[in-house]
């Protein structure tokens, strides 16, 4: 966590953003009227239920679905007002994590490949400076420098997991999308992705999006945090509001986790998470 005031430039501002699928008489809203406000070096979780627009608020951010309303400022600089050079810069200080990594990554290239075309999109071969930044970067996930050479069916999920956050912090994000990152790993791995991250927050410094459908994830990763139903947010605040929510629907959400993260919903910062092996 870091002492932001809040009057800094936010890494990321979404005002009254409504985004739907769909044309004319199909159309179908699926983000209503969503606010809200990452500081540089923290992180917004977004949780609620399947199908409640956490996806889907994740492709209006990085720009892979158009907002119908409102606006979108990733560093200081409206997306939609953003030309040319300037447009294109910006898509490279959004990244986002997908949920599998597997479905993310091309099968064929190595992940040194992978990796180069992150930081020089046109390069076809890496320079030596190319080449050590590469190595930077899996040390930086804790991957052997070898891993460079390998392809991504030689490695674990959370291993995979690890490449695809590599290639996202490749160009010094100022904004992390994070789109249920943990939920395909076992408990144990989760553990070590999410300090993982946590780790390269503070070394970097950019703001996140931390979407999960998980309560206890969310309260030991998030700063704040925004609860959605049915593509509109119905609370929003510090992530110690989840130990007394207001909001009759967020209430009900708290109340379904088991007792456990129940415990360290009522204390976050007690809660420690095991040392990665
Ligand atoms: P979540 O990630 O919270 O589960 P999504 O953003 O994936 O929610 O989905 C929100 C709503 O939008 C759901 O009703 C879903 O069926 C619908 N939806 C998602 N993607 C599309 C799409 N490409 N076309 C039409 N409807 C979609
Ligand atoms: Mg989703």
């Amino acid at each position: 966590m870091s002492s932001s005031t809040g009057t800094e430039r936010p890494a990321l501002r979404l005002a009254g953003v409504s985004a739907t699928y769909g044309f004319g008489r199909r159309a179908a809203p699926v983000i209503r009227d969503v606010s809200l406000r990452v500081a540089p070096g923290r992180t917004m979780g977004v949780v609620g239920e399947s199908g409640s627009g956490k996806s889907t608020l994740a492709k209006v951010v990085v720009g892979l679905v158009h907002i119908s309303a409102g606006t979108v400022e990733v560093d200081g600089t409206d997306v939609a007002a953003a030309k040319g050079a300037q447009r294109r810069s910006l898509r490279r200080r959004v990244q986002l994590i997908p949920q599998d990594p597997y479905a993310s990554l091309d099968p064929r290239m190595t992940i040194g490949r992978t990796l180069l075309e992150a930081l020089a999109p046109r390069r076809e071969t890496a320079s030596a400076d190319h080449r050590q930044q590469i190595e930077e970067l899996l040390r930086l996930v804790a991957l052997e420098p070898d891993a460079a050479r390998r392809r991504p069916h030689e490695f674990s999920g959370g291993q995979r997991q690890r490449i695809a956050i590599a290639r996202a912090i490749a160009v010094r994000p100022a904004l992390l999308v994070a789109d249920e990152v943990t939920s395909a790993l076992d408990a144990s791995i989760q553990f070590e992705i999410l300090d993982l991250l946590d780790r390269l927050q503070q070394e970097i410094g950019f703001g996140c999006v931390f979407i999960t459908h998980n309560l206890g994830v969310a309260a030991r990763m998030c700063d704040d945090i925004t609860v959605m139903r049915a593509g509109r947010v119905v609370e929003q605040g510090p992530i110690a509001m989840l130990a007394a929510p207001t909001d009759p629907y967020t209430r009900l959400l708290v109340g379904s986790v088991p007792d456990p993260a129940g415990e360290f919903l009522r204390a976050p910062s007690a809660y420690e998470a095991p040392v990665a092996s």
